[in-house]
């Protein structure tokens, strides 16, 4: 029979109601899906993030036959794998013959301007359906953004708010307030009791492809074993489930704290689910929203997590088609000192960095406040070249794909985009990380000094930023409270301080820079 429909199915696009998985008749057409050498090296991505994708691709083709599909899926290791989306695509256009493609507008620019020249390079038709697991599509942020002087996720927020009605009472927020983040930010303490998140058992699927990945990717960053990220809906959806029951109640208070040894706190973990489609964001958020409808869980807890899909994840993604192509090379604080090695080793005696940097080696998982606060601030404050910072989180988290990695990274973490993103940089001292985390008391820094070489070194080269910065940031009224503290401090101390980073920083560059592990 002849194919009508060759269905090209990317590995983020593991959703079943997207429009390329509807068809009239199933036994006319051919899911196509491809484990491309491309995709896994054109950054050197943590084993674990691999092994997650693969997993993931092989169960979602799985449940695809077992409802009738025919599927042809090119594993990384069959030998006739050429390596790339598009020569793996003309290899299939060969094999089946199809009237036409279909497939999803791929998740990032580089992948999607490829899909763009399918058309002339294989000489089909294609027809290329809009990515609609997202609340807002791209035309409507182009549309939210034009004539704005600034663009700031919160407004965009309530926008999004109206528009699904979560959380809603009538035209105004529950509760009276449309963001409760003040609420959100208590420390949390060791003896907290704090579920962890769901561990999986590896299927026979994820055991084939942990076997692929050690022995293909041996030299790729992180730790492969133990892994236990879900890969099929239902458990991610079970994750979900567990995470709604236990953690979504003490979301909100502890959001922003981080505590020695606790990799998860209340975070739900499902980010990498997300990304790739196995669970759905409005979905998520109707259940969150349910557990507060039957006072199962507060409205900062709620609104906390609603907020960081429907408001931040959405926001980030309409920057990034905004501003792409160029938005990952932006760099308007001219930073440009390579990536220190300890980002790839781990090493360095300072906790909160350590801590950071040994959860990412072994889970591919950091929450957001060290993501943001620990390596991107310390990253910020040292003066590293940006795309290095990029390339980076988008090698090392199981969740990290550039729509919005690149957005959270050069934009909210570098403020490498001049502050479209945010109104001020997420620059912090070492007593932002005192105040949020039990990391200092076991520092061999401390974290009150300034300077000298016990000084905890996020304090110089905080200071020693915003004196870099002075002529950009010293008229923003969310920094002059930071501006006026520095002047009481005094000339003498200023000389001492820009001494003390200058020797940091020197030593950062003799230690050592960006060995990345390929
Ligand atoms: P939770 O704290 O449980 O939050 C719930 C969900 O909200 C997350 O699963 C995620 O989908 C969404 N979310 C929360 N914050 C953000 C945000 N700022 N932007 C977009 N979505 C958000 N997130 C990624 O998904 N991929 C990335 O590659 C990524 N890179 C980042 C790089 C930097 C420098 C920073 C500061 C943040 C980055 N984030 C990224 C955002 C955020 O840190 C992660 O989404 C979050 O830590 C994932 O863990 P979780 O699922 O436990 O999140
Ligand atoms: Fe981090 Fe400084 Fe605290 Fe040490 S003292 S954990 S380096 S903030």
């Amino acid at each position: 029979m002849t194919v009508q429909a060759l269905r090209f199915v990317l590995g983020d696009q593991l959703t079943e109601d997207l429009q390329v998985l509807q068809s009239t008749d199933r036994r006319q057409d051919v899911v196509l899906m491809a484990e491309v050498a491309e995709e896994t090296t054109y950054a050197p991505h943590h084993k674990k993030k691999i092994a997650f994708i693969f997993a993931a691709m092989r169960s979602f083709a799985e449940s695809l036959r077992s409802q009738g599909w025919t599927v042809d899926y090119i594993t990384l290791d069959d030998p006739a794998n050429t390596g790339s989306l598009t020569t793996e695509l003309a290899r299939a256009v060969a094999r089946h013959r199809p009237r036409r493609i279909e497939a999803t507008e791929a998740s990032e620019w580089r992948v999607l301007q490829a899909q763009k020249a399918w058309a002339d390079s294989i000489r089909i038709h294609v027809h290329l359906h809009k990515d609609t697991r997202f609340l807002c599509s791209r035309e409507e942020f182009e549309t939210w953004a034009q004539g704005r002087n600034q663009l700031r996720m919160e407004y965009f927020y309530r926008t999004m708010r109206l528009k699904t009605g979560l959380l809603m009472e009538g035209d105004k927020p529950a509760g009276g307030q449309w963001n409760f983040d003040h609420d959100n930010r208590k420390r949390a303490k060791s003896d907290l009791f704090m579920s962890q998140p769901l561990r999986f058992e590896p299927t026979p699927i994820v055991e084939t492809v942990v076997r692929l990945v050690s022995q293909r990717f041996a030299d790729h960053y992180g730790d492969l074993e133990p892994f236990w990220f879900p890969v099929t809906k239902a458990d991610a959806e079970t994750a979900a489930a567990h995470f709604m029951a236990h953690m979504l109640p003490s979301f909100g208070d502890f959001q922003d704290a981080m505590v020695r040894g606790q990799r998860f706190l209340f975070h739900s973990v499902l980010s990498p689910c997300l990304n790739v489609g196995l669970l759905d964001p409005l979905t998520l958020c109707q259940q969150a929203e349910e557990e507060f409808k039957q006072g199962r869980a507060p409205l900062n807890a709620v609104e906390g997590f609603i907020r960081q899909i429907i408001g931040w994840r959405e926001f980030v993604r309409g920057i990034y088609w905004l501003k792409m192509p160029g938005y990952t090379n932006e760099n308007a604080l001219g930073a440009r000192r390579p990536l220190p090695s300890m980002y790839w080793t781990g090493e360095t005696d300072m906790t909160c960095m350590a801590e950071a940097f040994t959860q990412t080696r072994e889970e591919a998982y950091a929450h957001h406040i060290q993501r943001l606060m620990v390596t991107g601030n310390f990253a910020l404050l040292a003066g590293i070249d940006p795309h290095a910072v990029h390339e980076w989180y988008l090698s090392v988290y199981a969740d990290a794909f550039e729509w919005v990695e690149a957005p959270n990274t050069i934009g909210m973490s570098q403020f490498a985009d001049g502050g479209l993103l945010g109104s001020k940089p997420y620059a912090a001292s070492g007593a932002y990380i005192d105040r949020m985390s039990d990391y200092c008391s076991g520092c061999r820094y401390t974290v009150k000094q300034r300077t000298g070489k016990n000084a905890c070194p996020f304090n110089a080269l905080y200071w020693d930023f915003l004196a870099r910065h002075r002529a950009r940031f010293e008229a923003n009224p969310r920094m002059a409270q930071m501006y006026r503290t520095y002047d009481r401090l005094g000339t003498e101390e200023h000389t001492k301080i820009s001494a003390h980073a200058k020797s940091i920083l020197d030593h950062l560059d003799q230690h050592g820079t960006d060995k990345s592990p390929r």
